[in-house]
């Protein structure tokens, strides 16, 4: 595998920034193949190298797994030229990883957002083909009814011409502001708004509740996240 420097491998998986593993360098904390490091920019092959930290073998990880409660106001993509990007919240250490989201939420859409670099897990949970569910939870200004909860089921057609695939709606509140969970089976541009505009409804807050079976963590407030186990990983597809 490919040489780094030793400093950027350990920072890179949360060991400390740059400048303090370069301190535990130093300080003779680190050894590779048994050798202090005492070197920072020693060229080290982490799959095959043995990097011992502080007495312990250094697990190196590829990939990362975050589950955000995303907030309202911040836009879900690596880059934008006016407004926050999800990536802001996220800490510095998780970064160097270079996670993006796996898909997307409107700016105004609040709850689960998985963040990775596992390009692999991304392309299956998006991919059309395998109908990964996803649920919502929304406040809609109009009555809900089982009309809707029918209409859904049969399929809507949205302002494109497209009919959407069957979606389970499950009315919580029938009333002038309604609420509603639901779940739909495949990822259009604003689906869940626009299925609710097909029926002459408006969406007013829109909150994802789970991917797959993987549900947001309703510990972690708005703008927080953390990372998922091993089993949550599982848990998305
Ligand atoms: N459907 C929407 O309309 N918006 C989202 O953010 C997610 C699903």
């Amino acid at each position: 595998a490919k040489k780094q420097r030793i400093d950027k491998i350990l920072s890179n998986i949360g060991y400390g920034s740059r400048a303090e593993i370069k301190r535990y360098c130093k300080n003779g904390v680190v050894t590779v193949n048994g050798a202090v490091a005492s070197n920072p920019g020693l060229q080290v092959d982490h799959e095959n190298d043995e990097i011992i930290f502080d007495g312990e073998k250094v697990n190196y990880r590829e990939f990362i797994y975050i589950m955000m409660n995303k907030p309202d106001g911040y836009i879900s993509a690596t880059f934008d030229k006016h407004d926050p990007i999800v990536l802001d919240l996220i800490d510095s250490s998780y970064l160097a990883f270079e996670p993006f989201p796996v898909g997307r939420l409107d700016k105004d859409t609040e709850g689960l957002l998985v963040l990775t670099n596992d390009g692999k897990l991304s392309h299956r949970v998006l991919s059309p083909k395998k109908h990964v569910p996803k649920t919502y939870y929304a406040k809609i200004d109009g009555i809900v009814t089982d009309k809707d909860t029918k209409a859904f089921e049969e399929g809507v057609v949205l302002d494109d011409g497209y009919k959407t695939m069957p979606a389970q709606l499950n009315i919580l509140k029938s009333d002038e502001t309604s609420e509603i969970e639901l779940t739909i089976h495949e990822g259009k541009f604003h689906q869940v708004k626009r299925m609710f505009e097909s029926v002459d409804k408006k969406v007013v807050y829109l909150k994802r509740l789970s991917m797959g079976k993987l549900k947001l963590d309703e510990t972690l407030a708005l703008g927080e996240y953390r990372e998922l186990t091993d089993e949550e990983v599982k848990l998305i597809e």
